[in-house]
């Protein structure tokens, strides 16, 4: 019989969420309205500390669109994105008709690069134009480095958008990411560090930016016992039941976090012994990653695929790094300002399995395939 395949990042239950769902269809709130979705944000918002408000979403990709639409992101706008990134991160500036400006990264942290972030401010400005946001990642839950991009935000006053999807619970000189930026951007798709089966929060620092983005979610219904419209809207609020789901796994969020962490000691404590590997780690201790995927950078491409084919054979999912942006079809032709390191990133590095729910026998045989891989080499 063939061993069950261990996944790169599974969802992971804490047990209660079925009580949660109970209780909605209990009370009939199986609707993207109800009592569950203002808890799950309130839990949210509690997490997150002080002055900080969360709007629960469809996806974290709705999030990223009405997170660029509050900061005023129209067509014809340029909107400084990572290009080492998820697409998600990237075509709601599209859905808006604003164009990408690609930014490459730096090698601590794998996220924004600030000199290449400066260097393509000043073309934009040069060329007579201002980028009207900074989209940011903390990519695998590294935290990026939001001294520097922050100072640049406020030297040239270009706000940010921080897409946090994959570094709820990452920290930044002990402060939690995505609440750095004007505003910031959580998933809880199912392959996050928690999930309500599909989901997003954005994260506010006002009431009236949340309840802006919660009335464009829902259509942007004017206040009448008719319906009255006097923009567009979207329907991209939360359901009751995917937030029921989501109060169950707030109940084990800091667990699911140390389990992680924990997962990255275990990497860490076996590529110790193995030179040509490099696993991303943090630069200092300023830095707290959640560690959602931990990534190793291999010898060369030839490498990285016979180690994930050989994983593959051995019912262990792995992946490559994300394809950085500015090199997919898609936007072939966006400007890139950068000095290519994603490209040897992408070439040469491989996520591996990640879940907070590996048990110690899956990791006995993740670390055996390791193993074995690593001596015939
Ligand atoms: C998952 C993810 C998103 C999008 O979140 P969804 O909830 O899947 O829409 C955006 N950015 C990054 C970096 C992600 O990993």
């Amino acid at each position: 019989m063939n061993p069950k395949q261990i996944l790169l990042s599974p969802p992971h239950m804490g047990g209660t969420e079925q009580d949660y769902i109970a209780q909605a269809f209990q009370d009939n709130w199986i609707a993207p309205a109800g009592p569950h979705i203002d808890l799950f944000e309130n839990r949210l918002a509690d997490f997150l500390g002080e002055n900080t408000q969360v709007a629960a979403l469809q996806s974290g990709t709705a999030a990223i669109h009405l997170g660029l639409q509050l900061l005023g992101v129209q067509n014809g706008d340029e909107v400084l994105c990572q290009s080492l990134t998820f697409v998600a991160s990237v075509n709601p500036v599209l859905y808006l008709g604003a164009t990408p400006v690609f930014v490459g990264s730096e090698n601590e942290t794998w996220n924004m690069c600030p000199d290449a972030l400066e260097k393509a401010i000043l073309n934009r400005l040069e060329n007579g134009i201002q980028p009207k946001a900074i989209l940011l990642v903390h990519l695998y839950g590294m935290p990026a480095k939001m001294n520097e991009i922050v100072r640049l935000s406020k030297k040239y006053n270009i706000p940010i958008l921080e897409d946090a999807a994959e570094a709820l619970g990452s920290t930044y000189h002990g402060k939690l990411c995505g609440t750095f930026g004007d505003f910031g951007v959580l998933s809880f798709n199912g392959n996050k560090i928690i999930t309500t089966s599909g989901g997003g929060g954005l994260i506010c620092h006002s009431e009236t930016a949340k309840q802006k983005a919660i009335f464009w979610a829902t259509q942007a219904k004017e206040a009448a016992a008719h319906y009255e419209h006097k923009q567009m809207g979207y329907n991209y609020r939360m359901s009751n039941i995917s937030a029921s789901i989501g109060l169950g796994q707030m109940e084990v969020l800091s667990k699911h976090i140390q389990l992680r962490r924990q997962n990255h000691a275990f990497y860490q404590q076996f590529f110790d012994t193995i030179p040509q590997v490099t696993l991303h780690q943090e630069p200092n201790e300023n830095f707290n990653s959640n560690h959602w995927l931990n990534v190793i950078q291999l010898a060369s491409f030839e490498q990285r695929e016979a180690l994930r084919l050989y994983l593959e054979q051995h019912q262990i999912e792995s992946r490559p790094v994300w394809k950085p942006m500015h090199l997919q079809p898609l936007f072939q032709n966006n400007l890139y300002f950068g000095d290519h390191l994603e490209t040897e990133l992408f070439n040469n590095g491989l996520c591996l399995a990640s879940g907070s729910s590996l048990s110690a026998e899956d990791l006995n045989r993740i670390r055996t395939a390791l193993e074995l891989f690593f001596n015939k080499l």
